[in-house]
């Protein structure tokens, strides 16, 4: 496993985005494919289930899926710091399955290294129509301009948010003054602490995610 262990490092020292960056849950990355035969992967849907993932200070920085995480475990670039009781089974061995890992170097987190995307501004609304504040499907929801395109407002995280399809249509091209609407909140960037939030939500369940999320 040593011999892999610079594969993914950039000349600073710091693993680049190929070895961490796709570590958001629901993407897969192209790397490890060797890895993974390696893994023999009987029961698909517990390797699908989340990871809590701790920088080398314990502080909680994202959610992968077991999967990734017992990647990232082989290439040698985290460890497991909680286990679940399963195990899975490759051809000649039994691996234990993580539920919180924590990468072995210091990774820097620029602050604001969440993209703006349809995905991460639903996560952040929580799939919550802004206006009428009510809860959909993401299939049910689009992105609204707060101030219009029109009126020169941008496509930022601080102009966009969650919407159903009833409150886009009845805004139409005007603020949400002139249409009457409030704002269920004031959208703001994506932030750590934001995700923390996330991480809070999709790790309740998991007992072993507790002490590492502030409870
Ligand atoms: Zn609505």
């Amino acid at each position: 496993m040593g011999a892999n262990r610079h594969m993914s490092v950039d000349s600073r020292g710091r693993y680049t985005p190929e070895a961490l960056g796709e570590a958001m849950p629901g993407s897969e990355g192209p790397t490890g494919s060797r890895t993974h035969n390696l893994l023999s992967l009987r029961r698909a849907s517990l390797m699908q289930e989340p990871v809590l993932v701790l920088n080398a200070t314990y502080e909680p920085i994202n959610v992968t899926a077991v999967r990734r995480a017992m990647v990232l475990m082989l290439k040698g670039v985290a460890q497991a710091e909680e286990m679940h009781n399963t195990e899975v089974h490759s051809a000649a061995h039994a691996h234990k399955v993580p539920s919180v890992i924590r990468l072995l170097a210091y990774r820097h987190i620029p602050q604001q290294s969440r993209a703006l995307s349809r995905k991460n501004i639903l996560l952040r609304d929580r799939n919550t129509c802004q206006f009428c504040v009510r809860v959909f499907p993401s299939s049910e929801l689009t992105l609204d301009h707060v101030v219009p395109r029109s009126r020169g407002g941008r496509s930022t995280w601080e102009n966009l948010v969650a919407c159903c399809y009833r409150c886009n249509n009845n805004k139409g091209d005007r603020t949400p003054e002139e249409a009457g609407l409030k704002l269920a909140r004031k959208p703001r960037p994506f932030t750590l602490h934001t995700s923390r939030q996330l991480m809070r939500l999709i790790g309740h369940r998991d007992e072993r995610w507790r002490k590492y999320l502030f409870y």
